[in-house]
């Protein structure tokens, strides 16, 4: 018998997005408001529904804009992740800057759950070459912000030496454990149609067609490990509108039908810290 765990996540950007990026007039400040006023009680209600535990990595700023709706989350069982203050990703920030949000932000996690955040996920998902080491220095257990695996968690490393035209020297091994993503599971590059200075990023995808893919990308992995973790991350201004939450139903109720176990990532990351220490015991 496999075991094969859903990991359902939100990033609650509500207006952090869009100020970082230097959008700050009234339509992207409502686009983003839409996420906290509307999008939020249905997406609570869905997961109440079907007893989802979900994790929710919330930047500083709308854990200081939106306290009300953070405690909601909150008080719902979810997880309470670290996602930034300024929602600006690390790889754009000098250390100190870096280092500075991840305190600001852990001390309003710790006022909501009473402890800091055990999972840390990187706005727009771009760490810097300081992260790996500042996330152990400031007690996190785990990232979600790489790529390097799809089902299988595993140690994040810290020292690479990445150069134009030299081999790669890799690292070692942290005991950070990385909890990976991809943007083919993320709701925002499939639905957010973004004009972004002369780029335009199309988005606006049929919502049946990514549900296909999304629930594939679960099927096959029934099919090729036998312990493994699928995360899916949702942002609630874009999948909190009717044809998507309907698809967010549809695969929640989908994967359920096909044996997902829904987990929360910290306790995920507990499994596989309990695996792979009895893995190495043999
Ligand atoms: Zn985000």
């Amino acid at each position: 018998m496999g075991r094969h765990i859903v990991c359902i996540t939100f990033d609650f950007d509500a207006l952090s997005g869009w100020i970082a990026r230097g959008m700050a007039t009234p339509t992207p400040i409502s686009r983003g408001e839409f996420g906290p006023n509307v999008a939020l009680p249905r997406i609570l209600a869905l997961l109440r529904k079907y007893d989802v535990p979900a994790s929710w990595f919330i930047p500083g700023h709308t854990l200081e804009t939106y306290p009300e709706q953070c405690r909601q989350v909150c008080a719902a069982g979810h997880e309470i992740g670290h996602h930034g203050w300024t929602h600006r990703p690390p790889a754009s920030l000098s250390r100190e800057q870096e280092e500075g949000e991840l305190v600001r932000a852990n001390e309003q996690i710790r006022k909501l759950t009473g402890r800091g955040a055990r999972g840390y996920r990187s706005p727009a998902w771009d760490l810097s070459p300081h992260s790996v080491e500042l996330l152990l220095q400031h007690g996190f257990v785990y990232d979600s912000s790489m790529m390097g695996d799809d089902y299988t968690p595993y140690y994040a490393r810290q020292g690479d030496v990445i150069e134009l035209e030299q081999p790669a020297k890799f690292g070692r091994a942290t005991p950070l454990v990385e909890m990976p993503i991809s943007w083919s599971t993320d709701d925002s590059p499939h639905f957010e149609f973004m004009r972004l200075g002369s780029t335009i990023r199309p988005g606006l995808m049929n919502a049946d067609g990514v549900l296909e893919n999304w629930l594939n990308d679960f099927l096959y992995m029934r099919k090729c490990v036998k312990w493994g973790v699928l995360t899916y991350t949702c942002h609630p201004f874009i999948s909190g509108r009717g044809h998507r939450i309907m698809m967010l139903e549809n695969l929640i109720r989908k994967l359920r039908d096909n044996g997902a176990v829904f987990q929360r990532m910290d306790e995920t990351v507990e499994e596989f810290k309990r695996r792979s220490k009895a893995n190495s015991q043999r």
